[in-house]
């Protein structure tokens, strides 16, 4: 079995039916990065940059996180190194040096990209090392918890002239970086066409959009059997925001847990999804699970899932994919 799996090191991601699924590695430590890069990921579609700002008492210099990005960038030769801005909150700043004020409902308080924008000097700091690092190789810029158009240029305008500033001090820095938006706050998945012309690449983050959606807290174990993506709701969002990002010509990932869970592959696939950005323990059994489907075939059943009316008809549907 792990043999098996073993062999697909070496495999493309690709259906039976001989369409190319692009899988991307959740990658922060050096062993994640070298892993994704040894299982043949197409990139790394999923760097958190939290982990420099926690468990300190400081704020991370431009110079440590830059080396941070650059060795990402070097570790993957080549293949797409896709950074996510800061999203710290109330919830997770535990000396930090951020010194946040307490939130009663960190989740619904000052995180992501709403935090960078009302600390500038971090944002920009931060910025201006991911832009460094693009003087490496190929880099993409996520924001984190985008719920509005006036986030996306507001952090646009930034990052050029942060991108100015460097180059004007000497710095190498890429032109045309592409810059995405997480969709993981229900507006933005809803009012996608409004904001997807300012974003090159969007990526779903299931494990928040699942939250926000149900009202059911990610970490309440008490909650665990509602914050499941098994929701009518949870798929014809996801099946939306996939077609949405498609008509325009916009990349779109699944980077939540969902992604590399394979026993939901076919559901994904069937939505439309064609990327995916999951922890490299489940690269290989998401790519096995692809290269099962037929995707023409789930293309088909699409609607049959789109109407299923709970988790039960859900899970239906799958077990009737699985036995065909
Ligand atoms: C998500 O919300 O699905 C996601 C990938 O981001 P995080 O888990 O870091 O909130
Ligand atoms: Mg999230």
């Amino acid at each position: 079995e792990r043999r098996q799996l073993h062999r697909l090191r070496r495999e493309p991601s690709r259906t039976v039916d001989g369409v190319d699924i692009r899988l991307y590695a959740n990658a922060e430590t050096r062993e994640d990065v070298a892993e994704a890069h040894a299982l043949g990921a197409a990139g790394v579609g999923l760097y958190r940059t939290e982990f420099l700002f926690l468990q300190r008492d400081e704020l991370p210099s431009e110079e440590e996180q830059f080396v941070a990005y650059r060795d990402l960038v070097l570790g993957m030769t080549g293949r797409i190194a896709t950074i996510r801005t800061l999203d710290i909150g109330a919830d997770k700043a535990d000396g930090s040096g951020l010194a946040l004020p307490y939130e009663p409902n960190p989740a619904l308080g000052v995180r992501g990209v709403r935090l960078a924008l009302r600390r500038r000097e971090v944002f920009t700091s931060q910025l201006r090392a991911i832009l460094r690092a693009s003087g490496y190789g190929p880099i993409r810029i996520l924001l984190p918890m985008v719920a509005r158009r006036e986030e996306l240029l507001a952090a646009r305008r930034l990052v050029r002239t942060v991108a100015t500033r460097l180059r004007r001090e000497g710095h190498a820095v890429a032109d045309g970086i592409p810059l995405g938006a997480m969709i993981e706050v229900p507006a933005a998945a809803i009012a996608l066409p409004a904001i997807i012309d300012l974003v090159d690449f969007v990526s779903i983050g299931t494990n928040d959009l699942v939250q926000y959606l149900l009202a059911a807290d990610r970490g309440n174990d008490a909650l665990a059997d509602l914050h499941s993506p098994l929701h009518p709701a949870v798929l014809q969002l996801l099946h939306q925001v996939i077609t949405t990002a498609r008509t325009h010509g916009r990349p779109a990932a699944v980077c939540g847990e969902m992604a590399g869970d394979a026993l939901f592959t076919p559901l994904l696939l069937a939505l439309g999804l064609e990327e995916f950005s999951l922890h490299p323990g489940n690269l290989l059994e998401v790519r096995r699970a692809i290269r099962a489907q037929e995707l023409a075939a789930l293309r088909t059943a699409a609607p049959a899932l789109l109407r299923a009316r709970d988790q039960a008809g859900i899970e239906r549907w799958l077990a009737a994919v699985a036995a065909a």
